[in-house]
C-alpha cells in the first residue's frame, strides 16, 4: 500500500494498492500472481472478488468500467463507464485501476471534494484533467493532486506519431534508444496540464510500474515479456 506523499485534511482516504505487499500477498496466481484488482484482465473471478475485499474501506469503492474516453463520473452514481470519478459525498470513494497509465487522486484542502483520473496518452489528450477539475467548486488554488505510479519516461518508448500529438510539451519528450523512436514522459506530462490549470498542490509519486514488478503490474512488461495479459493496481480517494 502506498500513501500519497501530501499533507491531505484528515478526513481523505487516499492510497495506491500494490501487487505484493507484505501484508497482503493477494489471492491471484500466474501471469497475474499478487493483489489483482482488475476483473477484465482474464484473472480468476473469485480471485480478484477477494482482492478487492481486502483493499482498505472496501465496500465503500465504486469500480469504473474504463475505456480510455474523458467522461467523469460523479459519485453515488448507477452509471459506471468512465475514466474519472468525483465525490463530494462521504463514503462514496473513487477508484481507478492502471497497469503503466496515470492514475491521478486529487482533494481540496477542506476535505470536502476528491476525484480519481485515470490517464492514459489518449486520457491526456482528450483534457480529462481538466474536465474532472471543473466538477470542484472549490478554487483550482485550493486543491491537491498526487501523480501516482505510472510508466516512467525511460520505459515509455513510442513512434513519432504518438510523440507528435504531444508537442505542445517538449521537455517530456526526448530520442529514444532506437532511431525513429521517442521516450515520452505521461507523468510529467500530467504534472504539466495539472500545474497550467493552477492546482495548489502536484505532487508526483516518481515510481514506475515497468521498472518495479515487485510492487507494480505493467502492460509493456507484460508485453514485452509475451504474456497476454496482467493485472492491475487501483488508486483510491474517498471521503469518510
Ligand atoms: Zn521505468
Amino acid at each position: 500500500m502506498i500513501a500519497p506523499q501530501w499533507n491531505c485534511p484528515e478526513n481523505v482516504v487516499a492510497y495506491t494498492s500494490t501487487r505484493y505487499d507484505s501484508e497482503n500477498a493477494g489471492a491471484s496466481v500466474g501471469d497475474y500472481a499478487g493483489c489483482n484488482v482488475g476483473d477484465h484482465v482474464g484473472d480468476a473471478k473469485e480471485a480478484v472478488a477477494s482482492n478487492r475485499a481486502s483493499l482498505p474501506f472496501a465496500k465503500s469503492i465504486t469500480w469504473l468500467n474504463q475505456v480510455h474516453g474523458n467522461h467523469v463520473v460523479t459519485l453515488p452514481s448507477k452509471e459506471t463507464e468512465g475514466d474519472a470519478a468525483f465525490s463530494a459525498q462521504r463514503g462514496y470513494f473513487c477508484a481507478v485501476m492502471t497497469a503503466d497509465c496515470v492514475p491521478i487522486l486529487i482533494c481540496d484542502k477542506a476535505g470536502k471534494e476528491v476525484a480519481a483520473i485515470h490517464a492514459g496518452w489518449k486520457g491526456l489528450e482528450l483534457g480529462i484533467i481538466h474536465k474532472t477539475i471543473s466538477h470542484f467548486s472549490s478554487q483550482a488554488a485550493d486543491l491537491m493532486a498526487w501523480v501516482g505510479p505510472a510508466i516512467c519516461q525511460k520505459c515509455y518508448e513510442v513512434d513519432a506519431v504518438l510523440a507528435q500529438r504531444f508537442s505542445d510539451y517538449p521537455s517530456t519528450i526526448r530520442q529514444g534508444e532506437t532511431p525513429e523512436k521517442f521516450q515520452l514522459d505521461l507523468p510529467a506530462i500530467a504534472v504539466q496540464q495539472l500545474a497550467s490549470l493552477n492546482i495548489g498542490v502536484v505532487v508526483n509519486s516518481q515510481r514506475c510500474t515497468y521498472c518495479d514488478d515487485q510492487q507494480f503490474y505493467s502492460h509493456r512488461r507484460a508485453t514485452h515479456q509475451g504474456k497476454p495479459s496482467t493485472g492491475r493496481i487501483v488508486s483510491v480517494i474517498g471521503l469518510r
